[in-house]
């Protein structure tokens, strides 16, 4: 063995190098956290290789023979292996390095990719080991194939492995004892050998229990120190319900709270009676009324001398809040102006595009305290933006926004605020114990009454006819008197490509989104036509004989403000008929008029994507209609948008919707400030584990709440926090 020793260190190098470069893997705990993403055994009959198949072998060299190529320089070495009964090429293209080992008689392992020359099978330049009595003795039961990695055979990483592995000291480990034999795990030494080693599938099976356990218990015992260390820090003020805002507002609300909305209201309202912050995720199908909930909490923030600011991830959504909120309040909302409300407040309005005579003038109301309710996009994170005394943070649509945005805003606080955040988008048990783990969840079940159900079918625009119908079915609709919206998933020809390619920018980068990947783990994407656009179905539809006479409007992210708000604003007052739109209108706009929703290229959105553009119509006393259109009805595209078709319930789709994201999405940058880094885990399958752990880590962290008892557990952790807070700053 000596010899493959010595002639591995330049090799460890450079797989380290290449190890880095491809996946960010610098310690030996990184690479021994590696998960094989499958496991070969050995007893590959010759006859049933398939090309391409990536395979391991052992056998006896039978023979060997070097012969100069023509047309390049050196010399080529092709050994036969044989198994006994059958024979397979190797070859590699530089013979020197190899000729003096591969000699008849010896016996190798080998593995590479199987291909065909001249009709007989080979490999070409495979890793292989020669092997001598021990060693073949020696071969675990089964051999992992690690995630591609550029430049780096499999070959020579499961040596590098294995190296590391021989060269490793004995292992602490991060589980706590007791954990460990309650859940009869393996320690964490046997648990790396019986994942890069194994002998058995069930040796492998092992392994990934125990390392699945592990990654559970470390995130959740992150978040329960969060939930204790918050509950230790002093809010900036407890709220006490029932001041003159809040009572005034209740009383001209033209509507009752549905028994959801009360019970939610409590609970709200418990926790900012409490010095405790608040840190709760407020969840509810588009349209359940958490934005009267979030307005309540804002008036009670004011009523007890803070101020509140509404955060919202599109500038039309942030403009659209300021309007309805402030109808809704009525004088409420001109305190301080010359015959408004003497119990009133001002609300005032942040964003990017805002002109900067304005933006003055907002900022002064903001830093007096003179504006109650700030509501803005991203410009409200700027470092300009200073509060007189910031009591609640509401995060809209919070999947826009990121941990730390939160954090900034947070931070603009002179104690810790309060904070709300708010999501449509309904969020499966195992997102909410981990990527909000830390957080309180409420939930609104119910649709306030006198909502409308919203039928849903695919349009295959290949079929003749099919579409024409579809924009007869919208001018039917309109010349009913309702409304219609024509959602594409990009500007225009010529954009950059990418979903909505050339939509980002300023105040609307949150059109882009972690929902619009909706390809599964390790699946490529097909090549596919160039995406529709707005552009062009705007013009497609102005001269359209079945939408003849009616008043088509144009929303994209490109359009200066004004624009974009007149446009808006048009069609909420029932001046357009037809918004031909990007996902711009996808979050909140509330326009209980429109009835039918056509999305173009349906198969470019993701499924959550789908139900909230879904959400826009059917607000209203009448029944909603959702065409999904696409050019992709066959295949796996085509199966997604039928589970869209199929039901309307929230919580179902989230489901499908995380099964075909890849877990580095979910607790991707956007989420949770950190990329993905959980390899054994998965949240759209470990529910149970995740639970367990959350359990556990809650005792734990109750017994030991600085985990002094348990340095290793700690370490770990400290690492995680580490790098997480690595890849923010990487970010900023
Ligand atoms: P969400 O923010 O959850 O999408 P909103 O708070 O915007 O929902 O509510 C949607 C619409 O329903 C708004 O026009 C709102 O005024 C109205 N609404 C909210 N609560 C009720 C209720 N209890 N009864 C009737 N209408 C309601
Ligand atoms: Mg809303």
């Amino acid at each position: 063995m000596a010899h493959l020793d010595s002639n591995l260190a330049p090799l460890i190098a450079s797989a380290a190098r290449h190890l880095r470069n491809a996946r960010g893997v610098v310690t030996v705990g990184d690479l021994l956290r590696m998960r094989p993403t499958r496991y070969l055994s050995y007893d590959s009959e010759v006859t049933e290789l398939r090309d391409g198949e990536f395979v391991v072998l052992i056998g006896t060299i039978k023979s060997a023979h070097t012969r100069s190529m023509s047309t390049r320089k050196g010399s080529m070495l092709t050994a036969v292996l044989t198994d006994g009964h059958q024979d397979v090429d190797m070859t590699f293209f530089n013979a020197r390095a190899h000729e003096n080992k591969l000699l008849p008689g010896v016996r190798v392992i080998a593995g590479g990719q199987v291909g065909t020359y001249n009709h007989r099978r080979q490999l070409a330049h495979p890793g292989y080991t020669l092997l001598d009595e021990a060693a073949e003795a020696a071969l675990p039961g089964l051999y992992p194939v690690y995630p591609a990695i550029p430049k780096l055979h499999n070959w020579n990483l499961v040596q590098a492995v294995g190296l590391v592995l021989d060269a490793l000291e004995p292992l602490p480990d991060p589980l706590p004892a007791p954990l460990r034999s309650r859940h009869r795990l393996p320690g964490l030494g046997e648990t790396l050998r019986m994942l890069h080693r194994p002998e058995t599938r069930a040796e492998v099976a092992r392994a990934r229990e125990r390392l699945r356990y592990e990654e559970a218990l470390v995130l959740q015992t992150v978040l329960a120190q969060r939930r204790v260390q918050r509950a230790q820090e002093e809010a900036a003020l407890a709220i006490a319900e029932g001041g003159p805002l809040l009572t005034a507002f209740t009383d001209r609300l033209p509507f009752t709270l549905t028994a959801g909305q009360e019970q939610v209201a409590g609970e709200i309202a418990a926790d900012l009676a409490s010095t405790v912050p608040m840190n709760r995720l407020l969840q509810g199908e588009v349209g359940s009324g958490k934005t009267v909930l979030a307005l309540r909490a804002m008036l009670s923030a004011v009523d007890g001398g803070a101020q509140a600011a509404l955060l919202a991830p599109t500038e039309v959504l942030a403009t659209q809040h300021h309007r309805s909120i402030t109808a809704m309040l009525g004088d409420l909302a001109e305190g301080g102006l010359l015959g408004g409300s003497e119990i009133g407040t001002r609300v005032v309005l942040l964003t990017g595009s805002q002109g900067s005579a304005s933006r003055r003038r907002a900022l002064a109301d903001v830093v007096s305290g003179d504006a109650g309710i700030v509501i803005g996009t991203h410009a409200l994170l700027q470092e300009d933006v200073a509060f007189y005394n910031l009591g609640l943070v509401v995060v809209d649509e919070q999947h826009r926004f990121g941990v730390e945005q939160r954090d900034v805003l947070r931070g603009k606080a002179s104690g810790t605020p309060h904070l709300l955040v708010m999501t449509a988008t309904p969020i499966p048990r195992t997102i909410a114990m981990t990527v909000f783990g830390d957080m309180e969840t409420s939930t609104l079940t119910e649709l306030p009454a006198g909502r409308s159900p919203i039928q849903t079918f695919v349009v295959d625009e290949h079929r003749p006819g099919w579409l024409e119908r579809t924009w007869a079915r919208i001018g039917e609709e309109c010349r009913a008197g309702r409304q219609a919206y024509v959602v594409c998933p990009r500007i225009g020809p010529g954009a950059s490509g990418g979903e909505s390619g050339g939509e980002s920018g300023g105040d609307e980068e949150g059109e882009v989104d972690w929902f619009s990947d909706g390809f599964g783990q390790g699946e490529q994407a097909p090549a596919r036509p160039e995406m529709i656009g707005v552009l062009e179905t705007f013009e497609e539809l102005s001269t359209e004989a079945s939408l003849a006479g009616l008043r088509i409007g144009l929303l994209h992210g490109k359009l200066p403000t004004e624009e974009k708000d007149a446009v808006m604003r048009a069609f909420a007052a029932g001046e357009l008929d037809v918004l031909v739109a990007t996902t711009v209108i996808e979050v909140g706009v509330d326009v209980p008029n429109a009835t039918v929703m056509v999305v173009r290229d349906a198969d470019r959105f993701g499924v959550s994507q789908l139900h909230q553009l879904r959400g826009r119509v059917g607000r209203g006393g009448h029944p909603g209609l959702c065409l999904l259109a696409t050019r992709a009805a066959d295949g796996p595209a085509g199966e997604r948008l039928t589970a869209v078709a199929a039901t309307t319930d929230g919580f179902e789709l989230a489901q499908l919707d995380l099964r075909q994201r890849r877990e580095g999405d979910i607790l991707g940058a956007r989420q949770s400030g950190g990329r993905g880094r959980l390899q054994f885990l998965s949240l759209a399958h470990d529910e149970e584990t995740i639970a367990t752990a959350r359990a556990d880590a809650a005792e734990l962290i109750a017994q030991d709440p600085d985990l002094s008892g348990h340095p290793e557990l700690a370490g770990v952790i400290e690492e995680w926090l580490r790098r997480e807070q690595a890849d923010f700053l990487e970010k900023t």
